[in-house]
């Protein structure tokens, strides 16, 4: 089935104060990333650094994975290779299985979202709590995250509240965010301290060390990583960074870009196992490897899923993350989706405003403007777009270019839109009027005030 983003947003929509409330909400933490990023002055080259490490990377991407491997094998981690998500899920649950262990911890790791690990887990009956806050509070309502940063982003205190209440046993209508926060780190604490093992994600993977770094704001990937004697990092192949030096490119990029802040609150660098225990890295590539060879989309695997593009994006403030039905929504959601699958997410690029403001604000300079827009010349040009769509678009096409046809049809537009009635205009085949009134008509075309040099119209 193909992903239905234009009717998911309209039932988003529909609850006028929420959209709102959502869109101010978003918008609130792309001010922040504006105020902290002007902090710096050399924010522009950084960006430019992170294009380059991330663009030497990818083309090198072999080489350093080996290297990776070797390093992390001389400090006792073992290494694993997926080449899918069921291979990734199999692997992990192979070391659940050789280790005995039944109960999971795991901090926020998009790529077992992609890989759908925890129902795969789940029905080998195997309990996996999501340890970061938010995560723990869509897990409880048995809803993917709405963002990448952010994954509860779409619920407010009173939602939060009424989930607890109902898994948690807290006080019904107490909304007080400390009350709730206290609640979910005591029935956390619980989970982390009779966990049999520890998954983590992996923000950075150094090739040069063989180890990994995770960054969080709870301390909860600390804990999980560090309180059962079993920790898993699951990575895709594109977390490589060469050197340790290259880190702190990203990691004054990350935290600013996401939420405003100077730096997250816990970096952590993982080398090696805990004392008499196990670490295991699994490298996935789950269709990360056709971007490499791919130059207009390439540089998609570059991102640092800071949630910036998502922030800024007046499509995803006012449609909300779930709309995307895609692990990553977003600009670099709609993307990624748009590549590994267009029949089913052919309509994610178009829902863009093409505004740039993502490309703007993106730490590792993704073009993702350009990106969506090949999109749309790509979903065309092999005939997977909607055919009322590509009717209309040819349609156009061909009046645009009769120029004299284009000024006549104009001209008879100008004159007989505003005499006709609603009933006519509003149709269901006119979408574009399902939330717009159509605007005054000009009384001259552009082209004729610009010979006539542009004087007043009305
Ligand atoms: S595409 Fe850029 S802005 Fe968007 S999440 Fe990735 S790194 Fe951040």
């Amino acid at each position: 089935m193909s992903s239905k983003h234009p009717l998911n947003a309209k039932a988003f929509v529909a609850n006028d104060e929420r959209m709102h409330w959502h869109d101010k909400a978003l918008w609130f933490v792309r001010e922040k990333r504006d105020i902290t990023s002007k902090t710096i002055p050399e924010w522009e080259q950084l960006r430019e650094y992170a294009n380059s490490i991330k663009t030497h990377t990818m083309a090198n991407l072999d080489k350093y994975l080996i290297e990776f491997e070797k390093n992390a094998q001389e400090r006792g981690i073992k290494v694993h290779w997926a080449k899918d998500a069921q291979e990734h899920n199999e692997i992990v649950y192979n070391i659940l299985k050789e280790n005995n262990a039944k109960k999971l911890v795991k901090s926020k790791s998009m790529l077992t979202e992609e890989c759908h690990l925890n129902p795969f887990l789940i029905n080998k009956g195997i309990e996996v709590i999501d340890t970061d806050l938010g995560e723990r509070i869509v897990q409880l309502r048995d809803e993917p995250p709405s963002h990448v940063v952010l994954p509860a982003i779409h619920l407010k205190k009173q939602d939060v509240s009424d989930t607890f209440h109902e898994h948690l046993g807290t006080q019904k209508g107490n909304y007080d965010p400390t009350y709730l926060t206290r609640a979910a780190r005591a029935n956390l604490r619980e989970k982390f301290l009779s966990a049999d093992a520890g998954i983590t994600g992996v923000n950075f993977a150094i090739a040069n060390t063989g180890g990994v770094v995770v960054c969080t704001n709870e301390g909860n990937a600390d804990m999980g990583a560090n309180t059962p004697k079993l920790h898993i990092a699951c990575m895709g192949i594109e977390k490589i960074i060469p050197r340790l030096e290259d880190l702190s490119v990203f990691t004054r990029l990350l935290a600013r870009s996401a939420t405003g802040q100077a730096i997250t609150s816990y970096t952590s660098h993982f080398h090696g196992p805990v004392s008499g225990g196990q670490m295991h890295i699994v490298i996935v590539d789950n269709k990360r490897s056709p971007f490499l060879k791919s130059q207009k989309y390439q540089k998609a695997l570059n991102c640092i899923r800071c949630g910036a593009c998502m922030n800024t994006c007046p499509i995803f403030r006012r449609s909300g993350g779930h709309s995307y039905e895609y692990v990553i929504p977003g600009p670099i959601g709609s993307s990624l989706a748009t590549f590994r699958d267009p029949k089913k997410h052919k309509t994610l690029s178009f829902a863009c405003t093409l505004c740039g403001s993502c490309t703007n604000v993106c730490p590792v300079k993704i073009d993702l403007d350009s990106q969506l827009y090949n999109h749309r010349q790509d979903l065309t040009q092999q005939g997977i777009i909607d055919s009322k769509k590509k009717f209309m678009l040819k349609s156009a096409s061909w009046l645009m270019s009769h120029p004299t046809l284009f000024d006549i049809a104009g001209k008879i537009a100008r004159k007989v839109v505003p005499l006709l009635p609603k009933s006519i205009l509003y149709t269901k085949s006119n979408v574009w009027g399902k939330n717009r009134d159509l605007p005054q008509m000009p009384k001259n075309s552009f082209k004729e005030l610009y010979k006539k040099g542009i004087e007043d119209d009305k």
